[in-house]
Parts: C-alpha cells; sequence; structure tokens
C-alpha cells in the first residue's frame, strides 16, 4: 500500500467517525499528502527512507507544529500557530510520517477525562456515554478508533498511560529525560514527558526509538541515545519466556481502592506471567500512599509558573479590560480570566498558594521531602526485582459527567500512575483484559530509570499471555 492510500485511508475515517468521538482538534489533510507524496516519490525512484516511512501519525495538541495549530484545548492559544517544531516532531518529518492532525486534550493537560477541553469532550470509542481517559484522551482515542495507527502523547502523571488502559492502547512514559521535552508545553517540567500511544509493544518501542535519544534543545535530556527497546521485543515476542525475569507487584497499588473487575484482571496476568516463568514477589512501597498528595502540590506550583507566560501579550488570545485603563497588568488579568478554564485557574490558584512565602516550607518544601522518599522506595525495589507491576488504574472507563464536580475523585485516578513522574522512571500500560461489560483494562508496567527496555519485554510478554 502507498503511503498516499494509507494517509487518504485514515483521513476519510477520521472524516466520517471523527464528529462522534471528537478525537481531533486539527486535521492537515494537505500536509499529510503532501508528506506521503514525498515518501512515495522517493519510493518509487529507490531512495533509502526510514523503515517508518509514511505511516500515518497524529500529535497530542500541546506538542508544537510548525504552521499548524497547536491550542493544548485551551481558549487562550485558540488559533495559535507555532513558528517552530518540537524536537519529537522534527524527528518524525525528517522520518517521512505524515502528521494527519492534532489530538484533544484536558486544557493544558490538567485532567484525566479530557473532559476539561474547551473544546468538547472526547468520547470513548468502546462505549461513547464513556470518557476516553486524560489528559491525552484524544490521542488514545484516535488510536483506539483506528483513526490512525499511532500518535504522540504526553505524561506528567500518567495522560499516557490512563488513557492507554481505558482505550485498550499501549501508553508509554519513557525514563524522564529520554525523549525531548523541546517544544512540548511545559506543565510540569520535572514530571513533563512525551511518550508514544500505539496498539501493540512493538509499535510503541519502534516510536520510542524514533523519537528518543538526545536533544541538545532540552537541558534535562539524557546524553545517551535512545536505548534499543525495538531489538528487545523483537527478541521476546511469541516467546511466552518470562524465566529469569523478577516481578515486583506493588502492595500499595493492588488493593484497596481498586475496583473487583481490575483486580481480577490483574491477578489472571500476575499467574499467566508465573506460568510463563517469572518469579513473583510482592514488594511494598509505603511512600506510595502519599504520592498524589505531593504530586498535588508540586504539578500545580510548577505549573503556575509555566503559566505565567500566558500573558495576553506573547501569545494567541488578548483581552483587553472593558473598562479604566490598559495597563499590562490588566489585560494579563482579563486575557487570563477570560482565556483559563476552571480546572486551569484551580490549579493555578493552587500552586500560586503552595509556593507562597510563609507556606514554601509547609507545603512544597514537604511535597519535595516525599518525592525523595519515592525515589528511595523504588531504588531499595529495584535492588530485588527487575519490574513493579500494578493496575494501570484503580477502575475502567467511567461515564462522562461523572467526576467533573468532584476534582478529588478526579485526581484519584491517578494513584498508581503518579509514582512514576516523581521518580523519572519508565512506565508503560499494556491492555490485558475486557471486563464483562466490554471495556477495557490495563496493566502497568515500571522499571528502573534508564531499563526502559526489561519494561518492554515483561510489556511484550503481558501482550502475549494477556
Ligand atoms: N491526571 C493528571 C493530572 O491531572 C495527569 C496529567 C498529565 O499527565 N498530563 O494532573
Amino acid at each position: 500500500i502507498s503511503s498516499v492510500d494509507l494517509t487518504q485511508a485514515c483521513l476519510d475515517r477520521i472524516a466520517a467517525l471523527n464528529p462522534r468521538i471528537n478525537a481531533f482538534l486539527a486535521v492537515d489533510a494537505k500536509g499529510a499528502l503532501e508528506q506521503a507524496t514525498e515518501v512515495d516519490r522517493k519510493r518509487a525512484l529507490g531512495e533509502k527512507l526510514h523503515p517508518l516511512a509514511g505511516i500515518p501519525i497524529a500529535v497530542k495538541d500541546n506538542i508544537v507544529t510548525r504552521g499548524l495549530t497547536t491550542t493544548c484545548s485551551s481558549k487562550i492559544l485558540d488559533g495559535w500557530k507555532p513558528p517552530y517544531d518540537a524536537t519529537v516532531v522534527e524527528r518524525i518529518k525528517e522520518a517521512g510520517l505524515p502528521i494527519v492532525g492534532k489530538t484533544n486534550l484536558d486544557e493544558f493537560a490538567m485532567g484525566s477525562s479530557t473532559e476539561f477541553s474547551a473544546f468538547g469532550v472526547t468520547r470513548n470509542p468502546w462505549d461513547e456515554s464513556r470518557i476516553p481517559g486524560g489528559s491525552g484522551g484524544g490521542s488514545a482515542a484516535a488510536v483506539s478508533a483506528f483513526l490512525v495507527p499511532w500518535a504522540l502523547g504526553s505524561d506528567t502523571g500518567g495522560s499516557i498511560r490512563q488513557p492507554g488502559a481505558f482505550t485498550g492502547t499501549v501508553g508509554v512514559k519513557p525514563t524522564y529525560g529520554g525523549v525531548s521535552r523541546y517544544g512540548l508545553v511545559a506543565l510540569a517540567s520535572s514530571l513533563d514527558q512525551i511518550g508514544p500511544v500505539t496498539r501493540n509493544v512493538a509499535d510503541a518501542a519502534a516510536l520510542q526509538e524514533l523519537i528518543g535519544g538526545h536533544d541538545p534543545l532540552d537541558s534535562t535530556s539524557l546524553p545517551e541515545p535512545a536505548p534499543p527497546v525495538s531489538s528487545t521485543v523483537a527478541q521476546t515476542r511469541g516467546t511466552r519466556d518470562a524465566s529469569g525475569l523478577k516481578i515486583g507487584v506493588v502492595k500499595e497499588l493492588s488493593g484497596e481502592g481498586y475496583s473487583p473487575e481490575v483486580l481480577e484482571a490483574f491477578n489472571r496476568t500476575v499467574d499467566a506471567l508465573r506460568e510463563a516463568g517469572a518469579e513473583i514477589k510482592e514488594v511494598s512501597c509505603p511512600s506510595f500512599d502519599y504520592a498524589l498528595a505531593a504530586y498535588y502540590l508540586i504539578m500545580p506550583a510548577e505549573a503556575s509558573s509555566n503559566l505565567a507566560r500566558f500573558d495576553g501579550m506573547r501569545y494567541g488570545l488578548r483581552v483587553d479590560p472593558t473598562e479604566g485603563p490598559v495597563t499590562a497588568e490588566r489585560v494579563m488579568a482579563a486575557t487570563r480570566e477570560a482565556g483559563f478554564g476552571d480546572e486551569v485557574k484551580r490549579r493555578i490558584i493552587l500552586g500560586t498558594h503552595v509556593l507562597s512565602a510563609g507556606y514554601y516550607d509547609a507545603y512544597y518544601g514537604s511535597a519535595q521531602k516525599v518525592r525523595t522518599l519515592i525515589q528511595r522506595d523504588f531504588e531499595r525495589v529495584f535492588g530485588e526485582v527487575d519490574v513493579l507491576v500494578s493496575p494501570t488504574t484503580p477502575t475502567k472507563a467511567f461515564p462522562i459527567g461523572e467526576r467533573i464536580d468532584d476534582p478529588l475523585a478526579m485526581y484519584l485516578n491517578d494513584t498508581a500512575t503518579i509514582p512514576a513522574n516523581l521518580a523519572g522512571t519508565p512506565a508503560l500500560s499494556v491492555p490485558n483484559a475486557v471486563t464483562e461489560d466490554g471495556l477495557p483494562v490495563g496493566f502497568q508496567v515500571v522499571a528502573a530509570a534508564k531499563n526502559d527496555p526489561v519494561m518492554y519485554k515483561v510489556a511484550q510478554l503481558v501482550e502475549d499471555v494477556s
């Protein structure tokens, strides 16, 4: 099949289904077909191409794309066309992957359901009355509904993995620093990571290798090249051989608060891994009980600083005050009042509060200490086991509207995914079961920092045995 045919098939399916699913905020048919035509032309001439050339891809709308709108699902950036490409975008363009469009998310990636998008909720293709997870619900739904073979997401507290679990897709957060953040609109810079959203583990590995590796434009980028995850997956696939692997079941993430159907699916997969030869150990990470609280202090603190740049002058929306003098401060206030949604305002207020003089040590300081404890828990258990596993989420996808007015219930979605962000370790979600009422659930695998290959190995085994 030619790249033009493949790209056109995606565009046709998007045209047919996106009005219902709302996974895409922008579709770039012209740009994608131009890229595809170029790949086909080079192929016809026998020119050397990247092995992934010609396969269309979607990009979460908080990753900048030159000349193509990047809104972060916020009114404050409505219509903004970035003047440059993110490093990951540059890499996929260089490899010849046509970018078909930009996908929906919770505003500025704050949320767990994509309901906080200023441009409407994305629906879960498995059950359109349910949310697809968030913040990367658009990328996950697009892949799940076969609108596109794969997509890019960003994960600050679970925004690739949780939507992966809710839509039956594979979602990966690579080791912090493994993929350049240059051109990712910053939410919480010490937690953010870009990663793949795909339909299987092998695709995720191929995509991670393509986008990963050192980038001088990101000061937190690791100096080394992308780890060889594709070869690990190729060697593992189909073997169903888990011998020699030590797998830790995290006690704190596989009991209380997790729904029976999620736990049952999880235990079945753990049993299957044991049968495949893995040594299963129960491990305890007591600090994980405080991860959620620490995250919801650190994350808003960093977000409030990062979002200060949206001042009505530098990017996108500008709203002048309706009365009184037009000063910089008043333009900023009017723009932010009109441009930001409720959840974003909630977090900016939280973040500026925890950073304020007098509260800094009590909140932000304590949260940083918890972060250190979490890192130590990880270090200790990774002395005993190769990977940690848990359900990705406490429940299956919930109905649209169920948690929108209850921030705490919404935040509780992230209990299992957040520790990996706080510690910078790689983590992924791979689908491992479908509930009786036909909804997917996900299995999380976490490895020590820079050990992405062993995480992929276990994920491939899970894919094969479930
Ligand atoms: N649900 C989490 C939050 O709202 C995760 C967000 C993310 O990973 N971008 O903060």
